[in-house]
């Protein structure tokens, strides 16, 4: 699948913008609500979570 795809903000139910190479753990932001989503999932159904708001511990 090469083809971008967008998925659905788990804050304001707007359409994120989901990259084709998207990458567990990635940080997207919501062009609606301007939140920060986590990529919790990719497959076999991409999913996004409300990102941690500490910007200290990113982790890897
Ligand atoms: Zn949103």
């Amino acid at each position: 699948m090469s083809v971008a795809a967008t998925i659905e903000c788990p804050i304001c139910a707007g359409a994120v913008g989901l990259p084709a190479d998207v990458m567990l753990g990635e940080l997207l932001e919501c062009d609606d609500c301007g939140s920060e989503l986590e990529v919790a999932a990719v497959s076999p159904t991409p999913s996004v979570r409300e990102a941690p708001l500490s910007a200290e511990d990113w982790g890897q």
